[in-house]
């Protein structure tokens, strides 16, 4: 392949389903509580990368703007991309490289084509191998790798790269280079191109105001067998000087009207100087935004919560992953089942709300530690809850394990967070399946949540759309 330079791109979600592809949750938008759909912030920073580097760009999230196959294949032929760049999930993985096949059907093979996702770290050969419409796969992060490649440097040279060497005696190679690149600078990284993005696609369930996320930090130390946040950006946190995402949340607000935020941090809370700052900055920005995070339950005390509160946080998540403390260990979480009840007792007296993810079907699951789970996730009450089942993605160590000792019962497209893949040694797929939708059911149906979730609603508009929320989740649950 000669090096490839090239001057417009074509950034997309294909039209293969509402999902999160934000590589470290890759669920089905419906499979969540909490039925947001979020802005392709990482396809906006990949697009902010090239246009730096001078090319064109647009951004397409077909399953967000409801569009179809063939919207995709008028927008290829009005826009005539030189780069097809496909954000992959694992459980959309086949119908998603498709894609890349419409894209050379319509422009030709000169068209590069490029596939993104959590799982090509470990299946980017195996793609390139069965798709000969993939030119290329990236590993690692992504942003440094596609601006290398735009500008043309060998691709032998290009580490977190995947790619194909050309044929030589009739046979071409595919070739993983080596490293896996971090970005060490995270304000090397441009913001978001969010002018790209129809803003307004992308609301708060509860506000129904539109809503981005913004990138916080990078990377986390702890190494949770299910999670793939280390194995895509490393075991070290990198962080963004809190100025200039304060500047981007500026430019959010002042530019293009949004007042809701995500922060997206695997560990968001952990630097207490860190975050206490950034809040610093936010209140003395004086814009009133509203916003959640993600945390451990080991990083949070009133301090960090006073602060967060003031400056606009409303809710933050909590892998709280199970009530046995025996599951805990076995997926190596390295956190006290108990914690989890001092960290939303602190959030409660600091007025903020408590969204507790559970994971529940690691191979040592049985009844009796999803008993505990249950018991445990009443005891502690949150405001918002999923139980997510075990979804094993390529490049985890649950994937190894399961793998290894046979427990997979279905192909990872037939399943999901809703839905389960894999079996543990004492319950079946579907007993794991059946399960969390009773959990769910039950703890959803408590007269008492049902009414302090609406008293605590405040208005009619948010009264309204949690009612809404509500009546579709049960809907869902009861239909399956
Ligand atoms: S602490 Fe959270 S982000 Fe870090 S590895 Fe565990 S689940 Fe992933």
């Amino acid at each position: 392949m000669t090096q490839p330079r090239f001057d417009s791109a074509l950034l997309i979600n294909p039209p293969t389903g509402l999902y999160r592809r934000d590589d470290r949750c890759q669920s089905k938008v419906e499979d969540q509580t909490v039925n947001i759909i979020f802005p392709p912030i990482e396809l906006a920073s990949i697009a902010a990368v090239l246009r730096r580097g001078g090319a064109r760009v647009k951004i397409g999230d077909y399953p967000a703007e409801r569009k179809t196959w063939d919207d995709y294949v008028a927008d290829l032929k009005a826009f005539r991309p030189a780069f097809v760049l496909v954000n992959v999930t694992t459980a959309t993985l086949e119908k998603d490289v498709q894609a890349m096949a419409a894209a050379k059907d319509t422009l030709g093979a000169g068209v590069l084509t490029l596939a993104k996702g959590e799982c090509l770290d470990a299946l980017g050969a195996e793609v390139l191998e069965a798709n000969p419409a993939v030119d290329f796969c990236t590993h690692g992060e992504i942003e440094t790798v596609v601006e290398r490649l735009r500008a043309g440097e060998a691709l032998e040279n290009l580490p977190g790269l995947v790619w194909r060497r050309p044929p030589e005696n009739g046979s071409s190679a595919i070739v993983r280079n080596e490293g896996h690149p971090l970005v060490e600078d995270l304000e090397s990284i441009p913001w978001p191109a969010r002018d790209l993005l129809n803003n307004d696609l992308y609301c708060s369930p509860e506000t129904g105001r539109p809503l981005t996320v913004v990138h916080g930090n990078r990377g986390c130390p702890a190494k949770c067998i299910f999670c793939p946040a280390g194995v895509m950006s490393g075991y070290r946190i990198r962080y963004r000087k809190p100025e200039t995402i304060m500047a981007e949340i500026d430019e959010c607000v002042t530019r293009f009207g949004i007042r809701e935020f995500l922060f997206h941090g695997d560990t968001f809370t952990l630097n207490k100087q860190w975050l206490v700052e950034l809040c610093d900055r936010i209140i003395a920005s004086g814009h009133k935004v509203h916003w959640g995070c993600n945390s451990r339950v080991d990083t949070m005390d009133d301090e960090r919560a006073a602060k967060m509160k003031a400056a606009g946080c409303w809710v933050v998540a909590f892998g709280v992953e199970t009530g046995s403390q025996k599951i805990m260990d076995s997926i190596k979480k390295r956190q006290k089942v108990e914690r989890a009840l001092e960290a939303a007792e602190i959030c409660r007296r600091n007025g903020l709300r408590v969204h507790a993810f559970f994971v529940i079907g690691t191979p040592l699951e049985t009844r009796e530690t999803l008993d505990e789970t249950f018991r445990f996730a009443k005891r502690l009450d949150p405001d918002f809850f999923d139980f997510n089942i075990a979804y094993p993605l390529p490049g985890t160590e649950l994937f190894e394990i399961v793998k290894r000792e046979g427990l997979f019962e279905k192909e990872p497209s037939q399943a999901g967070y809703g839905s389960a893949a894999v079996r543990t040694h004492e319950l079946s797929s579907a007993d794991l399946t059946q399960w969390r939708r009773r959990a769910l059911l039950a703890m959803y149906l408590r007269p008492k949540y049902i009414a302090r979730t609406l008293i605590r609603a405040g208005s009619p508009r948010v009264t309204m759309n949690y009612v809404k929320a509500g009546l579709k989740r049960f809907k869902q649950l009861t239909a399956k």
